[in-house]
């Protein structure tokens, strides 16, 4: 039965929508966007996207963040502000994953862990980091170029300075959370963009930094589509550095934009992640892992394992079972508790995940389970297809959505080559008891991770992206943090060596 809108929540979306710009929430001046429930397709809300000037108002106050107040807090009162952010997210956590589960369509359970577990602790532990950014000091070898000259010389590790953030649908408060706490610790400033088919959770977050104390213009809301604010953004003159996360093609434009000013740009981008179970691997953990690593989210995660690659001697065994946990999986309103895959984003993206099947069939894969659309929301039940071959579309093209790709395998070098065959390389798991082996595959695979007996193993302190056209650079740990980062060098001239 789907639950009841809570009171907290209803006020939210029935209220004013606005964007956060220098610490003030303006009315958007750009086109208007139409909110949709994806599990009903009933609008929810309406939010005016910003103009381009108020992007470039938007830029112009993260711009006076770094000069002003922002600019000057130490690493301790930064991390304070975090630290506070993540104790508002997890007291706000069931009407931030109400929210997210109307917005996109998410089962709230698993938006509520999304709030929890990874945008609360994303907080927590950029946090502590707020105070341990520091440079290093050596003695050049050459005095610094000057014969017969001491040098000295000492790093200083600087914010690169405005950041626009561009994030996708799929799970927005983990992806916000992903883009505010490092750069934020790292003393950025920040202008982010929602995504235009799911705005309403990044609202949310605005208003938890102004609770939080978060200086005006440190972080800025918009709300926009992407051909124009998100464009704009990355061609944008003040603009010093681009964190996306978003389709390959996306990335590639914004790469192209970000040419006039060279800005910085890091990438988080799509995926085709492979699953590689080996015949002596424990199979009743791996059905449901494997399962999950695909259909999880309705198949709409990047690190979403869409080929699963069986050994020929479990072959048919192991995608049976999937493809019976998969039949078994209660497709609804993610408001529903019963529910265990919702809606996908949108009827465009429907009838895209719909004609994969169609593809998939034509290319000569069979069947165990062919996923079929009801309505009025977006739903697509899960599909399972065996019989796919390396170079087949359903095999090489990011579906994002219920749609698994089964390929049978038996030698290892064949293995490697089909799994290393796509444009992507984000993520994979390795499913085996031989731990040699289990390395041994981990390392052949070209990928920004790979878990070992689990799928998607992430965790705030992991550093997590893509190789190949999966992206650029890495987000999470130590790593997420310094991509916010430029060092400067300053050598010290000590006089004659002595
Ligand atoms: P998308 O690329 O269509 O949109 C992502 C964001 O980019 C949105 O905010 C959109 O408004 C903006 N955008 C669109 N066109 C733009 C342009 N020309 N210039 C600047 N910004 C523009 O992606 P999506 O459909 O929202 O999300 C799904 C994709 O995101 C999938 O490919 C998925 O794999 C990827 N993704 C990757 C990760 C990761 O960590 N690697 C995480 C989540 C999603």
């Amino acid at each position: 039965m789907i639950a009841p809108i809570d009171a907290a929540t209803r006020e939210f979306l029935d209220g004013q929508h606005a964007l956060l710009i220098g610490g003030e929430w303006t009315a958007g001046e750009g086109r208007e966007i139409v909110v949709e429930n994806p599990a009903s397709g009933a609008q929810l809300a309406t939010v005016n996207a910003a103009s381009l000037g108020q992007l470039d108002d938007a830029v112009a106050a993260a711009r006076q963040a770094l000069r002003g107040p922002w600019g000057r807090t130490s690493g301790r009162d930064r991390g304070v502000i975090l630290a506070r952010m993540a104790d508002l997210i997890e007291r706000d956590a069931d009407l931030l994953g109400e929210v997210m589960t109307l917005d996109n369509g998410s089962p709230l359970e698993s938006s509520k862990m999304v709030v929890r577990h990874l945008a609360a602790e994303l907080f927590r532990y950029y946090a502590g980091w707020a105070t341990k950014i520091a440079g290093e000091s050596f003695q050049p070898s050459l005095g610094g170029g000057r014969a017969g000259l001491d040098f000295l010389v000492a790093t200083v590790r600087e914010p690169v300075g405005v950041v626009g953030a561009i994030v996708p649908w799929n799970a927005p408060a983990g992806m916000i959370a992903l883009k505010m706490a490092p750069a934020l610790a790292a003393g950025c400033a920040l202008v982010l963009k929602t995504a235009e088919l799911a705005p309403l959770t990044g609202e949310l977050f605005g208003r938890l930094w102004v609770e939080a104390g978060g200086p005006p213009g440190a972080f800025n809301l918009l709300h926009g589509y992407g051909e124009d604010i998100g464009a704009a953004m990355a061609a944008h003159e003040g603009i010093d550095k681009i964190a996306f996360t978003g389709s390959t093609a996306v990335g590639r434009k914004i790469v192209e934009a970000a040419t006039g000013n060279l800005k910085r740009v890091t990438l988080e981008l799509g995926g085709k992640s492979p699953v590689i179970v080996f015949p002596d691997a424990d199979l009743d953990a791996v059905i449901p892992a494997a399962a999950m690593a695909c259909f999880l989210s309705t198949g709409q995660q990047c690190m979403a394992g869409s080929r699963l690659f069986l050994h020929a001697d479990i072959h048919d065994q192991v995608a049976q079972g999937v493809a019976d946990f998969a039949a078994a999986m209660t497709v609804g309103d993610g408001m529903d508790p019963a529910t265990t895959l919702g809606p996908l984003i949108s009827a465009r993206h429907k009838a895209r995940v719909l004609d994969y099947t169609v593809v998939a069939r034509a290319e000569g894969a069979t069947a165990l389970l062919c996923g079929e659309a009801t309505g009025p929301g977006h739903f697509v039940s899960p599909s399972v297809f065996t019989g796919v071959t390396a170079g087949m579309r359903i095999e090489q093209e990011e579906v994002f959505g219920p749609v698994l790709a089964v390929l049978k395998f038996d030698d290892e070098d064949a293995l490697i080559s089909a799994v290393n065959g796509t444009p992507y390389g984000l993520s994979g798991s390795v499913w085996t008891q031989d731990i040699t082996r289990a390395l041994r595959i981990a390392k052949r695979v070209d990928s920004g991770q790979v878990a070992i007996n689990a799928h998607a193993a992430m965790s705030a302190e992991t550093p997590f992206g893509g190789n190949r056209q999966s992206g650029w650079g890495r987000e999470f740990g130590r790593e997420g943090l310094d991509s916010y980062l430029k060092t400067k060098a300053i050598s010290i001239n000590l006089g004659p060596k002595t």
